[in-house]
C-alpha cells in the first residue's frame, strides 16, 4: 500500500474525540470536549423543526442563505459596530470548515503563518496542509501573557496570516485593547492579513468586553473574521458557521469553501437566520448563565485542592493540578481522573507542539449544574476521602 499523505496522518485522533469515547466507555461525566449541555434555546430548536417541515431540502447558495447572510451582516452591526454587507459573508459548515477555508483560500505554500500556543487543534494540520510554515508563539499558564517581542519575532516579510482566537481556547483569555493594537501594528507593518476565530465572541465574564480585531483602525480589511452558530446558540452539531470578509478577500475562501462542503443544511441556515435576528436576548444573557456555572465548577475544583486559574471567557477553565500531589503529566492525569475518577477533562499540553506545561488540565463548565455537582462529587470522593 502506497502511504496516506504523511501531514495529516502524522497526526492522531482529536483529543476531543479520544476523550470523549474514553468518558463513554468509563461512564465519566464529560467535562472534557467542549459542548454546552442544557442552554438549547427551544425556540430556535422549534423553528428548525418548522424549516425542516417546509422545505426546501436541496442545495442552497455555496454563499449562504440570503436571510443567513444578512442576519450575520446585522449581528456584527448590532453587537460590534461592524458596517458589513451581506455580500461580505460566506455561510460554511461550522467554524471548523471556515477556518480551513481560509487557510486553503489564501496560503500558498512557502507562506509564513503566526499562531500562537495554545493551539485550538485544528489549525496547524491544515495550515501546514496548505504549504504554510507556522511560526509558533506561545502563551503560559498561569498568566497566559502575549510575549510582545516573540511575538514581533515571528513576523517577518514572509508572514501570508496571523491567526487570532479570542476569547481564547483553551486558556480563556480575553485579549485586551493594548494587545491587540500591537497585533494591529504588526499586521499593517508586515503586510499581512488575520484569521480571527472569535467563537466564543459572546462568552465573555466579569464585565469584560469582547473586541474583534476587526473593529481597530484600518483593520477591518485584513481580517477574516470566523463566527459559529453553534457557540452562539449552544447548538454545537448544528454545524453552521460563517466567514466575514471584504469581498476581495473573501473571493479565494469561497474557491476553497466550493470544493470542501460547498454548502450547509438549508433548513438549519434559516433557523440560525431567524435566531439571530430574534433571539437577541438570549445570545446577551448566555455569558451571564456561563459565568454562574464557571464559578460553581472554580469553586468546587479549588475546594478539592486544584490551582484554578482564573478565566475570562469561553467554555473552559484551566487547573493546574500539581497540589494533588499526581505525579505523571497532563495526558496520564486526565486518562487516570476519566477511568479512576469517573470525571473527563482534557490536558492542556494537546494545545501545544513539544515540550509544554504538562500539569494542566482543562475542564469544560458549560455542563449543567446537576453534571458539575456530579461531577465535582466524584472528584471529592476519589481526592478527598
Ligand atoms: N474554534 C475554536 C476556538 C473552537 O473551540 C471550536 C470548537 N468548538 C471551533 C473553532 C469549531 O467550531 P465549530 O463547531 O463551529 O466548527
Ligand atoms: N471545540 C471543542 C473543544 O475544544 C471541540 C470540538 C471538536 O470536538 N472538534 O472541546
Amino acid at each position: 500500500m502506497k502511504p496516506a499523505n504523511s501531514i495529516l496522518s502524522s497526526f492522531g485522533t482529536t483529543i476531543f474525540e479520544t476523550m470523549s469515547r474514553l468518558a463513554v466507555a468509563h461512564g465519566a461525566v464529560n467535562l472534557g470536549q467542549g459542548f454546552p449541555e442544557g442552554l438549547e434555546p427551544a425556540a430556535v430548536v422549534a423553528r428548525a423543526a418548522a424549516e425542516h417541515a417546509r422545505g426546501p431540502h436541496q442545495y442552497p447558495s455555496m454563499m449562504g442563505i440570503p436571510a443567513l447572510r444578512a442576519a450575520v451582516a446585522g449581528h456584527e452591526a448590532a453587537f460590534h459596530g461592524l458596517d458589513v454587507e451581506p455580500a461580505e459573508v460566506m455561510v460554511t459548515s461550522g467554524a471548523t470548515e471556515a477556518l480551513a477555508a481560509c487557510f486553503f483560500g489564501l496560503i500558498e505554500p512557502g507562506d509564513e503563518v503566526v499562531l500562537i500556543e495554545p493551539l485550538y487543534d485544528s489549525y496547524l494540520p491544515i495550515v501546514r496542509r496548505a504549504g504554510g510554515i507556522p511560526k509558533l508563539v506561545r502563551l503560559e499558564p498561569p498568566h497566559w501573557t502575549l510575549p510582545r517581542e516573540d511575538l514581533e519575532a515571528a513576523f517577518s516579510p514572509r508572514t501570508k496570516l496571523l491567526v487570532l482566537n479570542t476569547p481564547t481556547n483553551p486558556a480563556g483569555k480575553v485579549y485586551d485593547g493594548d494587545e491587540l493594537a500591537v497585533i494591529a501594528g504588526l499586521l499593517e507593518r508586515f503586510d499581512a492579513y488575520a484569521v480571527c476565530d472569535e467563537v466564543y465572541e459572546h462568552l465573555v465574564y466579569d464585565g469584560r468586553r469582547h473586541v474583534g480585531l476587526a473593529t481597530l483602525p484600518g483593520m477591518r480589511r485584513r481580517c477574516l473574521k470566523v463566527g459559529s452558530a453553534g457557540k452562539i446558540f449552544s447548538l454545537t452539531g448544528w454545524k453552521v458557521g460563517w466567514v466575514v470578509a471584504p469581498a476581495d478577500l473573501l473571493a479565494p475562501v469561497a474557491k476553497a469553501h466550493q470544493f470542501l462542503a460547498f454548502t450547509t443544511a438549508p433548513g438549519l441556515q434559516a433557523a440560525v437566520a431567524w435566531g439571530l435576528e430574534t433571539q437577541g436576548a438570549t445570545i446577551a444573557g448566555l455569558a451571564g448563565v456561563l459565568e454562574k456555572r464557571r464559578d460553581r465548577l472554580a469553586a468546587g475544583l479549588a475546594e478539592i485542592g486544584f490551582a484554578v486559574l482564573p478565566t475570562g471567557g469561553s467554555y473552559f477553565l484551566t487547573a493546574d493540578f500539581s497540589p494533588l500531589g499526581f505525579c505523571d503529566d497532563d495526558h496520564a492525569f486526565c486518562r487516570f481522573l476519566t477511568e479512576k475518577a469517573g470525571v473527563a477533562a482534557i490536558p492542556v499540553g494537546a494545545f501545544y507542539q513539544g515540550e509544554a506545561p504538562d500539569h494542566y488540565a482543562r475542564f469544560c463548565f458549560a455542563k449543567t449544574d446537576a453534571a458539575i455537582d456530579e461531577a465535582l462529587a466524584r472528584l471529592d470522593r476519589f481526592f478527598g476521602g
